[in-house]
Formats: structure tokens, C-alpha cells, sequence
């Protein structure tokens, strides 16, 4: 049903849908908001984070423009639902999260799915994951205030960028890295994310 809605609006590819179609999205939300797992809203995973609305992470992963040989970086694990979806497209998921609760419960969870392709660290976003750079791609689900410079060196060129970039009410961005090294940056729609937390500095 939510999916149809999704393709409706005949923005999403039929890989985007049939990915969004195949990961069961509750599985990925506490017991008891399953009832509201179908519905195009966000929901709590708590330690105050959420799990963003269907709608935006169809969006955001059509915007990735993902393919099957790809490594893609994602930062905001959550509760692993936009790195399960990934994890059908592209070839490896490496995916960030800063709460150490969170991060294991989403790693337990994708392993008991069989999401094998997909690799959790607990850490800082911000650092990105330089052993395993650069990536094809990269997705950031928490918001920093400006797209941060470490991420965007750890982007292969020709490789593109999606972020919620802002504080309070965000813009979705597309950072493209041209062959060249160059980068563009255009501003899709506003949108609200978590903000991305600073580690505390040493
Ligand atoms: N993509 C997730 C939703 C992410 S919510 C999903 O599909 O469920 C944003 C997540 O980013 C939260 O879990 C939050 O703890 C995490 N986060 C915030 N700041 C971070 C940082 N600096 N590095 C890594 N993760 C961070």
C-alpha cells in the first residue's frame, strides 16, 4: 500500500521500489509502533532518535542513484532500515552510528535478516571510515550544519553525495564530484532530521 503511494508520485525507479518492497520495515521499529510500521511517517527507536518516513528514504535513495557494484557509506545507522534497503542495490554498506546501543541492536538485527553485505561501526560520522574510502556513494541520515569536508575527500570522483544539511529545518543536498575532483552542490527540499552529534573532544 505505501509503496504504491510511493510510486504514485513517479518519482522512484522500480529497483528503488522493489527494494523498498523487500525489507520489512517492521522489523525495524520497537514492538510497539509496529501498527504505524506501513504508514508514511517517522517513528521513535529510541535514545531519541527516529527512523525517517518511507517517503524520504525512497527519496533518498533514488537521488543516490545506486548500483550494483557500489560501495556506499552511510552516516546515522539508526535502526539499520536505510542501509537494509541499500544493502539490496549496491554491492557493500558501510554505516556509521555514534550510539553504542543503537549501533549493536542494528547490527544483531541485519545479521538475523541476512543483510550480510552491510557492515556496522560505532563511531563518529564525522570522521567517516577512512580505511575503506573512497566510496561511490554517501548518505547522511543525521544533519550536520555544513556537509563536512572529511566526507566529501572520502568520495571517489564521479561519485555523489546526499545530506541533510542545516540547523532546525534542513535542505537535502546532492554534492556531485565531478572526474575532475570539482564539486557542485544543488538543494532538492527542505527536511528534518536528527542533528548530527559532535564526538566530545578529546
Ligand atoms: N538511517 C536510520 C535513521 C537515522 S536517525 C534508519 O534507517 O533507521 C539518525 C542517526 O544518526 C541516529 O541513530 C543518531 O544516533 C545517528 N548519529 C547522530 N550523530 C552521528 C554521528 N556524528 N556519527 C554517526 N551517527 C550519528
Amino acid at each position: 500500500m505505501l509503496v504504491e503511494q510511493i510510486e504514485a508520485r513517479g518519482e522512484t525507479s522500480a529497483s528503488v521500489l522493489q527494494a523498498m518492497r523487500s525489507v520489512r520495515r517492521e522489523l525495524f521499529v520497537p514492538e510497539e509502533f509496529r501498527a504505524y510500521a506501513y504508514s508514511d511517517s517517522p517513528l521513535p527507536i529510541g535514545l531519541g532518535q527516529t527512523i525517517s518516513q518511507p517517503f524520504i528514504v525512497a527519496l533518498m535513495t533514488q537521488l543516490l542513484e545506486p548500483a550494483r557494484g557500489q560501495r556506499v557509506l552511510e552516516i546515522g545507522t539508526g535502526s539499520g532500515y536505510q542501509a537494509a534497503i541499500l544493502s539490496t542495490l549496491v554491492k557493500e554498506v558501510d554505516t556509521i552510528e555514534i550510539i553504542p546501543e543503537l549501533g549493536r541492536s542494528a547490527a544483531e538485527r541485519l545479521r538475523r535478516l541476512d543483510y550480510v553485505n552491510v557492515q556496522v561501526r560505532i563511531g563518529d560520522g564525522y570522521l567517516g571510515w577512512p580505511e575503506k574510502a573512497p566510496f561511490d556513494r554517501i548518505i547522511l541520515t543525521a544533519a550536520p550544519p555544513e556537509i563536512p569536508p572529511v566526507l566529501i575527500d572520502q568520495l571517489k570522483h564521479g561519485g555523489r553525495l546526499i545530506a541533510p544539511v542545516g540547523v532546525g529545518m534542513q535542505d537535502l543536498m546532492v554534492v556531485d564530484k565531478a572526474k575532475d575532483g570539482k564539486t557542485t552542490t544543488r538543494s532538492v527540499l527542505p527536511v528534518q532530521f536528527v542533528p548530527m552529534k559532535k564526538a566530545a573532544l578529546p
